[in-house]
C-alpha cells in the first residue's frame, strides 16, 4: 500500500520526497509507505482549504450534507475492503472492523449529514425594543487529529461535523494507521466536494501535527490522543486563541455489585475488558467488584479469559488480535512488569504470545488477555493509563468505598455500573466523576448524546449538537425596533 495526502483535490507525496514505513502488526512486517509530510506540505493544504472556504460556507446546508451522504454510499459500498484494510493496519480482528469501525464511519458521516439540518440557533426578543437572533458561523480552517485505535471511526467523528457545518478541513490520521483514511481521500472528489474542502495530510504527529496545530490560519484543533499530546497542543493552541476540543486517556472503572444481573455483568466486562485488545479509551481496566461476590467474580471472568486466544486477525472466527505496534507492546508488558514489583498477581496472561499454528504470524505483537489482582487503587498501575489488554480487580466493601476508588485517578472519562437496584444505580452514578456512565451496559452509543471526559480526560464534548457547536461560532445580532 502506498498512502499519499490529499490536498486541493490531488493525491500527492509529501513534498519533500520523504516517507515512513507502514507496519502490518500481526505480522511485524513492513506493508507499505506514508508520505512524511511536512510543514510546506502543511501551509499547501492550509492554503487549499482557506481558498475553498468561502464557497463552501455558503453551500445550501442540503448539497454539504449530500455529499456526506455520497461519501457514506462509498464507505456501505467498500466495507470489505475498509475492514480488510482497518485490521492489517491495526492488528484488530476483521470480525471487529467489519461489525463495529467501518459501519459506525458511515454512521458518522449519515449523522451529522442528517443533524446539521436540524441544527438551529435562538432569537431573543426584548419586547418592544429590539430583537436579537444568533447566527452560528462556520469557523474558517479547523484541524482535525486522531489517534490509531479506532482510526475511520474516530477519523470521520471529528471530519463529519466540522464539514457539515460549513468549515474546511486538514485532517491527520495517526501516523500509525493511516490506511482506511487514504481510502477514503480517494473517494472525496466522487463524492463532490469541491477541491481544498477537504484535505488529509499524513506523516509524524510531532512533526506535520506540530506544523498544523501552530499555523495561523488553524482556526480550531478537534483532537482525540493522549493527554501528554493533548497538553502540549492546549499549551501551543492557547496563545494562539484556538478553539480546542479534546478528547484524551482514561482510566475507567467497572463497579460490580452484588446485586448485579450476574451473567450479563461478566460476559459485558469481559468485553469491556478486552474489546480491541483492551485499546479503547472506554474499555474498563479497573475492575472493582463488591466483596460478598468478589471471589465469585473473579474466579468465572480470570476462567473465561484464560479461553480467550490471540489469532489471525484477518480470520472472521477471531475475537482478540495483535497489538497496534512494537513501541506499544512493549509499554505494556513495562506495566504487567510494573504490576509485580508493586505487589501484584497475575491471574491469568502476563506475556506476549502468536496465534497457534500460523507460523507466518510469529513475529507480530500479541500479548495475553492479563488479570491482576492485589493492587492498591493508587499504586501507578492504577492510576496511568495501560491502554492494552491488562486489566486489574480489586474487592470494595461499600458503595462509598466503590465511587472512592473509582474516582481516585487523574482521569474521568467513563465508567460501568453493575446493580439492579435503581436507587443505587442513580446515586453511584451521580457521584461518579466522568463524561459518561453505563448502567448494566458498556459502549451502548447513541451519537446525540455528550460524549468526553472530564480531569485529564479531556475538555469540552463531542457528539450530537455539541459537536455542531463546537465547529461554529455564535454571532448576535441585535436590531434596535
Ligand atoms: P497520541 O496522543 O500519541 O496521538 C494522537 C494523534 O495526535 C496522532 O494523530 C498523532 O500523530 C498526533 N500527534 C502526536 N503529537 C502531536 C503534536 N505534537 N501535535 C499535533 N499532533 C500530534 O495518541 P495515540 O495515537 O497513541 O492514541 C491513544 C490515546 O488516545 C490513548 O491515550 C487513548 O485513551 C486516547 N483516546 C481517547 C479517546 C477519547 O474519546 N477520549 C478515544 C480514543 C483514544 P502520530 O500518530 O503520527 O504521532
Amino acid at each position: 500500500m502506498e498512502v499519499l495526502n490529499l490536498i486541493q483535490g490531488k493525491l500527492s507525496a509529501a513534498k519533500g520526497g520523504e516517507w515512513l514505513d507502514l507496519t502490518d502488526p500481526s505480522k511485524g512486517k513492513v506493508y507499505g509507505r506514508l508520505p512524511r509530510s511536512g510543514s510546506d506540505d502543511v501551509n499547501h493544504a492550509v492554503e487549499s482549504a482557506d481558498k475553498a472556504y468561502r464557497d463552501w460556507s455558503t453551500t445550501p446546508v442540503g448539497e454539504r450534507a449530500a455529499c456526506l451522504n455520497r461519501l457514506a454510499d462509498l464507505i456501505a459500498k467498500n466495507g470489505t475492503l475498509l475492514s480488510l484494510a482497518e485490521s492489517t493496519d491495526n492488528g484488530k480482528p476483521v470480525s471487529l472492523a467489519s461489525a463495529v469501525d467501518i459501519p459506525r464511519a458511515e454512521s458518522n458521516l449519515r449523522f451529522y449529514a442528517s443533524a446539521i439540518q436540524h441544527f438551529a440557533s435562538e432569537s431573543h426578543s426584548m419586547e418592544g425594543v429590539a430583537i436579537n437572533y444568533t447566527l452560528r458561523k462556520p469557523l474558517g480552517v479547523v484541524a482535525c487529529i486522531s489517534p490509531w485505535n479506532l482510526p475511520l471511526y474516530l477519523f470521520t467523528w471529528k471530519v463529519a461535523p466540522a464539514l457539515a457545518a460549513g468549515n474546511c478541513v486538514v485532517a491527520k490520521p495517526s501516523e500509525i494507521t493511516p490506511a482506511t483514511a487514504y481510502l477514503l481521500s480517494t473517494w472525496v472528489k466522487e463524492a463532490g466536494f469541491p477541491d481544498g474542502v477537504f484535505n488529509i495530510i499524513h506523516g509524524l504527529g510531532a512533526e506535520v501535527g506540530d506544523a498544523l496545530i501552530r499555523h495561523p490560519k488553524i482556526a480550531a484543533v478537534s483532537f482525540t490522543g493522549g493527554t501528554s499530546t493533548g497538553a502540549h497542543i492546549a499549551s501551543v493552541t492557547a496563545p494562539r486563541f484556538k478553539k480546542l476540543s479534546l478528547e484524551l486517556g482514561g482510566k475507567n472503572a467497572a463497579i460490580i455489585f452484588e446485586d448485579c444481573d450476574f451473567d450479563d455483568a461478566l460476559a459485558t466486562t469481559l468485553r469491556s475488558s478486552f474489546a480491541n485488545q483492551g485499546q479503547i479509551c472506554l474499555c474498563g481496566s479497573r475492575i472493582l467488584v463488591e466483596k460478598s461476590l468478589y471471589p465469585k467474580f473473579r474466579d468465572m471472568l480470570v476462567e473465561k479469559t484464560k479461553k480467550m486466544k490471540v489469532g489471525d486477525p484477518q480470520n472472521p472466527l477471531t475475537k482478540m488480535g495483535a497489538v497496534v505496534s512494537k513501541e506499544h507492546r512493549d509499554k505494556i508488558l513495562s506495566y504487567i512488569e510494573l504490576a509485580q514489583a508493586e505487589g501484584g498477581k497475575i491471574l491469568c496472561g502476563g506475556s506476549t504470545t502468536t496465534p497457534e499454528n500460523e507460523p507466518h504470524l510469529s513475529e507480530g505483537y500479541y500479548i495475553q488477555p492479563t488479570i491482576i489482582e492485589g493492587l492498591n487503587y493508587d499504586c501507578r498501575v492504577n492510576q496511568e493509563e495501560i491502554f492494552g489488554p491488562v486489566v486489574t480487580i480489586q474487592p470494595f466493601d461499600s458503595d462509598e468505598e466503590a465511587v472512592h476508588f473509582a474516582n481516585g485517578t487523574e482521569f474521568g472519562l467513563a465508567a460501568t455500573v453493575w446493580t439492579q437496584d435503581l436507587k443505587r444505580a442513580h446515586n453511584v452514578a451521580a457521584a461518579l466523576d466522568t463524561g459518561i456512565v453505563w448502567v448494566n451496559c458498556w459502549l451502548l452509543r447513541d451519537l446525540r448524546t455528550p460524549f468526553g471526559g472530564v480531569k485529564n480526560s479531556g475538555v469540552g464534548r463531542e457528539g450530537g449538537f455539541e459537536a455542531l457547536q463546537f465547529f461554529t461560532e455564535p454571532q448576535n445580532v441585535c436590531i434596535k425596533l
